[in-house]
């Protein structure tokens, strides 16, 4: 029998008013902004008055290093949501917003999938409330007032080969990585070279995704470095006096979106940054309002947990106050084979023996996970072509490392199919046990903290980096910016810097090759390896399948 697509499961759906989710939250009908009647806004007056409730469990869904085979982490987030909740317990989901780039790019929806989504999958993955837009032009508008202070004068004497605030789209398009602006003569300003980023690598959006409320948003706003003088001290976007308008544009954005899983549970969808040179997890806003409103709060972080997890606990959770009672590692019989060497081509014949080979990619992760004082437990994703065999190698293998793999059958049924999981999850979360405490201390050199990560999550001998990077980070550090935590900006498909390198890797080093202070978000980016900002669209893009039907209905998304 054929599999129903993603669309398919998600347009049969049977959704409330998305009222009725706020209800079973608790949040009064005039404290929702409704988009339709399936999204709404949660007003920023009903999230102030929130602050004297108790907290609620925090889970964080992680994953091995992806593979092409797919991991399934949203899958799993939103599944597990459901089943905490079908066991009783109040729970509500935190995931991120999907960008158009990927999704007109490569197939493969941000609203889970199978029997395991966020509804209404087509909006969250288009336009949905619009959070996007807004951070795009919050960012250009400071784009354009930089150009125009040049223009007008500049006054603050701003070096144009110095200015680092670059502009933004929405859209994987390559033939806008680099370009030059102002051409055309006197009117339109001094000819500059400079380029577009996605939405998501913006640090507004990262901003947008650890500011507290709209006060801290608009400080951190005004804390992002523009430019640069010859003198080399640096303009703020406070500087060019932008913090005030762009956080006027980004007042609708900054409050959490509402929506709703195919069983009817709440599911906050806000904010989506990049998992490299941004922490890659939903916004702070969403999670601590999830935390104030239901008992278990399910949150997802990007890559695997080498990045993903890292990043949630050192800084997300730092910055936040927040401490994960539990985590969720997502491991998958396909993931394992590939990491144990098979090509994506061989995944469908079994193979216990490269199962085996994978598993240590899955036992590193559990090792970390554990490292930061939070209990682990293993999900296995299941897929139809796993064999019984290739299942108990992965449970055997997780046992020997003194954890316990739970196998997982969400995508195909529903809460029905992971209620084992969200059984010993509760259970485990309500224990007590967990003792959270992030891997490096602030004050911690900034390179220090480097190699901290270097050495005890990617198991590499040593960070590299060449003196005028470590002259760069104690410049900061003289500037008061050495408590900041570090954003690390490497390849997720591996420990290593090195790509191709699956499984567990030991003795590598980790080449720092630029570094890059996020002021407004609050963090200091390490580069390591080839990061794209632009991604480009691939050789048949996916926007060739995508359509309007008869009905009206949207095909071909996912
Ligand atoms: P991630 O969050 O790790 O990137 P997703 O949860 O978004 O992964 O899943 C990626 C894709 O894989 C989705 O299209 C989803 O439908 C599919 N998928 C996830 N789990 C399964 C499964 N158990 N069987 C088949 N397809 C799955
Ligand atoms: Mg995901």
């Amino acid at each position: 029998m054929a599999h129903k697509t993603d669309i398919e499961i998600a347009r049969e759906a049977t959704k409330r008013p998305i009222q009725e989710i706020g209800e079973g939250l608790g949040i009064p009908v005039e404290h929702l902004l409704p988009f339709g009647h399936d999204k709404a806004k949660v007003s920023a007056e009903f999230i102030k008055g929130l602050n004297g409730n108790e907290n609620g469990k925090l889970i964080l869904v992680t994953a091995i290093n992806p593979t092409p085979a797919g991991e399934g982490k949203t899958t799993t987030t939103v599944g597990l949501g459901d089943g905490l909740n079908a066991i009783g317990k109040k729970t509500a989901i935190c995931i991120r917003e999907a960008s158009l780039g990927p999704c007109f790019g490569m197939k493969g929806g941000a609203a889970g999938g199978g029997y395991a989504q966020v509804v209404p999958m087509e909006d969250m993955n288009l336009h949905f409330t619009g959070d996007f837009h807004a951070i795009t032009s919050a960012h250009n508008l400071l784009a354009a007032m930089i150009d125009n202070h040049i223009y007008w004068g500049n006054a603050l004497e701003i070096d144009e080969r110095r200015v680092t605030w670059r502009r933004v789209m929405d859209m994987n398009d390559r033939a806008l990585r680099d370009c030059v602006t102002s051409l055309g003569g006197v009117a339109n300003g001094f000819p500059r070279q400079t380029g577009f980023d996605i939405t998501v690598a913006s640090e507004v959006m990262a901003i947008l995704c650890l500011a507290t409320d709209l006060d801290d948003l608009q400080k951190r706003l005004g804390d992002i470095i523009v430019a640069y003088r010859r003198d080399r001290s640096p303009i703020y976007a406070r500087d060019i006096k932008a913090d005030g308008a762009m956080t006027v544009l980004l007042q609708q954005a900054m409050q959490p979106n509402l929506v709703q899983t195919l069983e009817n549970n709440p599911a906050f969808v806000h904010g989506g940054p990049f998992a490299n040179i941004a922490h890659g997890c939903n916004s702070v806003i969403a999670t601590t309002t999830a935390l104030k409103l239901a008992d278990y709060v399910v949150t997802e972080a990007g890559f695997g947990a080498d990045l993903g997890a890292e990043k949630f606990m050192n800084i997300k959770c730092r910055k936040a106050g927040l401490a994960p009672d539990a985590v969720v590692l997502v491991a998958t019989v396909r993931a394992m084979k590939m990491n144990g060497g098979v090509a994506k081509g061989d995944l469908g014949r079994e193979d216990v023996e490269a199962v085996e080979a994978g598993c240590p990619n899955l036992g590193r992760h559990i090792e970390n996970v554990k490292s930061f004082g939070v209990p682990v437990v293993v999900a296995i994703n299941h897929f139809s072509g796993d064999t019984e065999a290739e299942i108990a190698a992965v449970k055997t293998y997780v046992e020997s490392m003194g954890s316990e793999a739970i196998l997982c059958k969400h995508w195909e049924k529903g809460s029905a199919g992971i209620t084992d999981l969200a059984e010993r999850v509760a259970e485990i979360a309500e224990s007590g046990v967990s003792q959270f405490a992030p891997l490096y201390p602030d004050d911690m050199s900034l390179f220090d903290k480097i190699e901290t990560i270097a050495k005890r999550i990617y198991r590499a001998d040593e960070a590299l980096a060449d003196q005028k990077i470590r002259d760069q980070l104690r410049a900061w550090e003289a500037d008061g910016y050495g408590d900041l935590p570090v954003c690390m900006a490497k390849t997720q498909y591996s420990f290593s810097t090195d790509p191709n390198l699956r499984g567990a890797p030991v003795g590598h080093g980790v080449p720092v090759r630029e570094v890059r202070l996020s002021a407004g978000a609050g963090f200091v980016v390490a580069i390591c390896g080839e990061i794209m900002t632009m991604p480009g669209l691939p050789r048949v893009p996916s926007a060739e399948q995508i359509g309007l039907n008869e009905a009206g209905q949207i095909e071909g998304l996912f």
